[in-house]
Formats: C-alpha cells, structure tokens, sequence
C-alpha cells in the first residue's frame, strides 16, 4: 500500500484536486469555529459529517470536559447526532464524508470504522497536536494502509497550519488539557 504525497497533504488514494479544494474549505471553517466552542467550555476539537450532495448532516465540538465524558470527542459526537438524525447505527448506505480539524485518535478511528463512514479529512496530524498541547492521541499503527483496506478514503494534513495557530490559542487561553492519571 502507497501513499501519496503532494505538498503536505497526505492520503491513502490517488491524490483528488476537487476533494483537497472542498475539504480545505471545510476545514477553514471549522477551525474558525473552534474558539467560539472553547469559549462555551468545549474541547479545541471540531468535526463535521457532510453527505455526497454537500449537505451538512452533524457537527459537534468536543466535550470531554463539559459533559464529563472520556469518549466524547467531536468525531464521537457527531457521528452520534448523525446516526440519531438518520434514524440508523449504520451509516455506510449514506456515503457521508467526516471533517476533523485533527488527526482522528485511536478512539475516533473505532468510532469511525463502526460508523460506516467512507471519507476522512483531517488537518493537524497527531504528533503536531501532541507537541502543541500534551493530549495523547494514542497508538495507531497503520491506519491508513488498514483503512484503505476497508474502503475508507483518507486525507490528512489539510490547513494544518491553521489548525495549529487554533491549538496553540487554546493552550495559551490556559484551557484544559485533561488526561488520566498514570
Ligand atoms: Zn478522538
């Protein structure tokens, strides 16, 4: 399995113009929205669930720290709010594509794979977001040799820099960076 490299963007596919053009678009937004989320007490992570018409099914911050939940990433909420939207637990007859302004973690990729969702777009990737912040993403062995395997497309390092410039705020604003205790 090979990936493909074109300036920083990273994929598991043949590298697409139109998706890097549209998932960048996204992806801006998004970071834009992530101090409005920190704000209100959520996590400096943003995802969003689209579907093949471009049409926003879900989009959700993360809220770990606010709703006292280990698992309640923004992968992990918005697919919830899209299966609950759906009426469904799988989502793979959609073909819906998810945003994340980060690296899915270990957790997310689960959460992923389980969902049915056939695209994954992400900007900063886990090793930036572990030096810039402190959080542990995780261990995650080929993933994108694994995901490519199962059908899911993959895109990562889209506006990465931007997303960045977003965590170090969040870290410089002081806000939390939870991890348990080891
Ligand atoms: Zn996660």
């Amino acid at each position: 399995m090979e990936n493909y490299t074109h300036i920083n963007i990273i994929s598991n596919e043949e590298i697409d113009e139109k998706k890097v053009e549209e998932a960048s678009q996204i992806i801006r937004n998004l970071q834009k929205e992530i101090s409005v989320y920190t704000a209100n007490g959520s996590g400096p992570f943003v995802a969003a669930i689209y579907n093949e018409k471009g049409e926003l099914i879900s989009k959700a911050a993360n809220s770990v720290v606010r709703e006292n939940c280990s698992n309640n990433h923004a992968e992990m909420n918005a697919i919830k709010l899209a299966e609950q939207k759906l009426g469904t637990y799988d989502l793979s007859p959609f073909n819906l594509k998810i945003y994340v302004t980060a690296e899915p973690c270990m957790m997310c990729l689960g959460g992923i794979m389980w969902s049915g969702i056939k695209e994954v777009y992400y900007g900063v990737p886990s090793c930036d977001v572990e030096d810039i912040t402190g959080f542990d993403e995780g261990f995650k062995p080929k993933w994108f040799e694994e995901f490519k395997e199962r059908g899911i497309v993959v895109y990562g390092n889209i506006e990465a820099e931007l997303g960045e410039e977003e965590l170090l705020k969040y870290i410089n604003r002081g806000y939390k960076v939870y991890k348990p205790e080891r």
